[in-house]
C-alpha cells in the first residue's frame, strides 16, 4: 500500500509512479480514505526493487507492506484514519439505527412512507427497505424496480440517507444511477465475489455506503474480512461490516446469532460493525434483546426491520418488524448502553494496555 505525502498524487506524480509499476507488471487502485487517498499496488507487491523505487520517489511518504490477505481492512491499515459517515454523522461518535421495512410493498406504498417518518421520529439515522428481495423459495414476491421511486419518495420526504440490497450488477447500476445512499449485500451474495468487485468499482470515489452482511455459511473471521476486501480494493473504503447470524440455527431462532464476534473483528479491522438483530433472532419479540446484546459486544450500529402495521407487511416483516413504538424505547436505551460501553473501552484500555 503506497502512502503519499499529500492528500492526493496529481496527474504527473500518478503518471511517474504508474510508469515505476508498469516495469515491474504492476499497477495502483487508489482507494479514497478521508485522511487520503491511499494507493493498493495490484500484482507482487514483494518486489524489493520495485519497493525501492517507489520509495525513493520525492511525493511518496511511505510503503505498507502488510501481510494478511486483507491488507486494506486490516487495522494496522492507513485506512484505520478513514471515518465513515451516516448522514452527517460519523460511525463510532453516535450508535447508528438503520432502521424500516424489509420489504417495499409495490401495492401499498403508504406503508413504506409512514414507516420512513416514523422511524425518523423514533431516532433513526438511515431507512431500509427491500426493493429487490432474495428469497428462499421462487414463488415468494421478489420485490420491483419500481419500488425504488417509493424509497426515493421516503428520502426526499425525510431527509434520512436510505438502504437497500443490491443482488446483481443491473441493481447496481439502476441503485448508483439513483444515487441510493447505502447498497447491501445480502447474506447470500456475501461470497459473490464478482459482485463485490463490481459494486467497488462501481461506486469508488463516492461517498456509497456498502453494508457487507456476513454469509450465513460464513466461516472464519477472515472470510467475511477478504469478502470486504474486494470491495475497498476496488476503491471503495466506505464498507460498513454486518454480522446477522449464521447456521445451523438455534432452534426457535431463525439463525445462530453472531453479534458476540463483534470484538474479534474489532481487534482486527477499522471498519464500523452495524449488528442485523432482525435476521439473527428472527422474530419481534426477540429481536430488541438482541440489538441490546449487540451494543453490549461493540457494535457501532444497528440495522432492525420496523414496520408501522407488521401484519399488514410482507416479506420478513409479519414475523421480524419491531413497531415504531418499540423502536423510540429501544433507541435511548441502546444509546444508553453504548455511552456506557464506550467509558467501559476506555477504562480496560487505560487498566491493561495490551
Ligand atoms: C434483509 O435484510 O431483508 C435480508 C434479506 O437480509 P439477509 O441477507 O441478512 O438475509
Ligand atoms: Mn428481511
Amino acid at each position: 500500500m503506497i502512502i503519499p505525502k499529500q492528500k492526493k498524487l496529481d496527474d504527473q506524480q500518478l503518471k511517474s509512479l504508474k510508469k515505476v509499476l508498469a516495469d515491474f507488471n504492476c499497477d495502483i487502485q487508489a482507494v479514497g480514505g478521508t485522511t487520503r487517498t491511499i494507493y493498493a499496488i495490484l500484482g507482487d507487491e514483494r518486489q524489493e526493487l520495485m519497493l525501492n523505487r517507489i520509495e525513493g520517489l520525492d511525493f511518496i511518504a511511505r510503503i505498507d507492506t502488510i501481510q494478511s490477505p486483507y491488507k486494506l481492512m486490516d487495522r494496522k491499515s492507513e485506512l484505520a484514519m478513514h471515518k465513515i459517515k451516516a448522514g452527517s454523522i460519523n460511525f463510532g461518535d453516535d450508535l447508528i439505527f438503520i432502521a424500516g421495512q424489509c420489504t417495499i410493498d409495490i401495492d401499498n406504498p403508504q406503508y413504506f412512507i409512514e414507516t420512513a417518518h416514523a422511524v425518523k421520529e423514533a431516532g433513526a439515522h438511515a431507512i431500509r427497505g427491500g426493493v429487490w428481495k432474495p428469497r428462499t423459495s421462487p414463488y415468494s414476491y421478489q420485490g420491483e424496480s419500481k419500488s425504488i421511486d417509493i424509497l426515493l419518495r421516503a428520502r426526499e420526504e425525510t431527509g434520512l440517507p436510505v438502504n437497500t440490497e443490491v443482488m446483481e450488477y443491473r441493481h447496481v447500476e439502476i441503485a448508483v444511477k439513483n444515487k441510493i445512499d447505502s447498497l447491501q449485500i445480502g447474506t447470500r451474495n456475501a461470497l459473490n465475489y464478482s459482485l463485490l468487485t463490481k459494486i467497488g468499482k462501481l461506486t469508488a470515489d463516492t461517498q456509497t455506503l456498502i453494508l457487507l452482511k456476513r454469509s450465513m455459511h460464513m466461516g472464519s473471521i477472515a472470510e467475511f474480512l477478504c469478502a470486504a476486501e474486494y470491495i475497498v480494493s476496488n476503491g471503495n473504503p466506505n464498507v460498513l461490516l454486518c454480522p446477522r447470524g449464521t447456521l445451523p440455527a438455534i432452534e426457535g431462532y431463525r439463525n445462530y446469532p453472531d453479534e458476540c464476534i463483534t470484538p474479534l473483528l474489532k481487534q482486527k479491522t477499522w471498519a464500523p460493525i452495524v449488528v442485523d438483530p432482525s435476521h439473527s433472532v428472527g422474530k419481534a419479540i426477540y429481536t430488541p434483546h438482541a440489538a441490546l446484546a449487540a451494543v453490549a459486544y461493540g457494535a457501532d450500529g444497528i440495522v432492525i426491520e420496523t414496520h408501522v402495521k407488521p401484519l399488514n407487511g410482507i416479506g420478513d416483516d409479519p414475523k421480524q418488524a419491531i413497531t415504531p413504538d418499540v423502536l423510540t424505547k429501544l433507541i435511548p436505551d441502546a444509546k444508553a448502553l453504548f455511552t456506557r460501553r464506550k467509558a467501559y473501552e476506555s477504562y480496560l484500555a487505560d487498566s491493561n494496555p495490551s
